[in-house]
């Protein structure tokens, strides 16, 4: 599953190639990967604006209607010119570079000189098209917590309704939104928290320093191009190298870079935590 820098990662991408193009045809190859709340031929019109709400995207078209684009677990979005790729993005499979379309294609948005292909091997992810207003109305966007540095005050509301341990709590996106198992380890290291410490012991201070860090950590893994657990290819067909740079993720049995004491790893909700015993203090 794709982050929250990932999907920035091809946002950005998405901006570079295909902004201000008009989609002159669309292909649905398989109808459950495109739910559409209107004629598919509504699609056909000018990218105007690529936002991203948490791990979607959001494709606004000139007509006021939008492509909403969840790539799921194995989610791609691939655009070629003359078989040419000029970037891919999403899930690492031969798809990326073999020729397209292919089994996984579901959905295919043609340029004038380019084609956009959505590919979703295990068909998870979707595009839906509907009206632009309606957007803010879809459950996952309603539900979606802030997202960091913005709207401090909803995250502190947010985590003092619940009495857990941090570390699912960061991971529950109605909380604060785009943060994966990556990103939380990365933030609780920077904010010297435990993870196992409860949400009801940190005080207003700690909480403010955990999002301000966890924004860090996001933009720190944007400019790296994302992370390359499961070899997460960005637009650029670059692998992001985020990892190279983390602390804890992945790092146990490894020297802490504060104190050289060797990182942990645990399990905490189902999920493999790392951490260092003697810089992150358990509240
Ligand atoms: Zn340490």
């Amino acid at each position: 599953m794709p982050e929250m820098p990932e999907v920035e990662t091809i946002r950005r991408g998405l901006v570079d190639t295909v902004l201000n193009k008009r989609v002159a045809e669309i292909k649905v190859l398989k109808a459950s990967s495109f739910r559409n709340e209107a004629d598919p031929r509504m699609a056909c019109s000018v990218i105007t604006d690529i936002k991203r709400y948490g791990k979607m995207l959001v494709i606004e078209l000139e007509n006021e209607f939008s492509l909403v684009t969840h790539l799921m677990m194995t989610g791609q979005l691939i655009i070629r010119e003359n078989e040419v790729t000029l970037f891919s993005g999403g899930h690492p499979t031969r798809s990326l570079i073999s020729a397209l379309p292919d089994k996984s294609t579901k959905v295919i948005f043609a340029f004038n000189n380019s084609k956009l292909f959505f590919n979703d091997e295990r068909g998870f992810g979707y595009v839906k098209l509907l009206e632009t207003k309606n957007v803010a109305e879809l459950d996952f966007i309603k539900k979606l917590g802030p997202e960091p540095p913005n709207d401090i005050d909803v995250f502190l509301q947010r985590i003092r309704k619940h009495k857990i341990m941090i570390k699912p709590a960061l991971l529950n996106q109605s909380i604060i939104a785009g943060l994966g198992n990556i990103y939380v380890d990365e933030t609780l290291f920077l904010s010297k928290v435990h993870p196992k410490s409860l949400t009801g012991n940190l005080n207003h201070t700690l909480l403010t320093n955990i999002y301000l860090n966890a924004d860090k950590v996001m933009q720190l893994s944007i400019k790296h191009g994302g992370s390359t657990w499961r070899n997460y290819l960005n637009v650029q067909q670059e692998m992001g190298d985020f990892l190279n740079v983390a602390n804890v993720y992945q790092k146990h049995g490894s020297p802490c870079k504060n104190c050289g004491a060797k990182i942990q790893k645990i399990r905490i909700a189902n999920r493999g935590t790392h951490f260092c015993q003697n810089c992150q203090v358990l509240y």
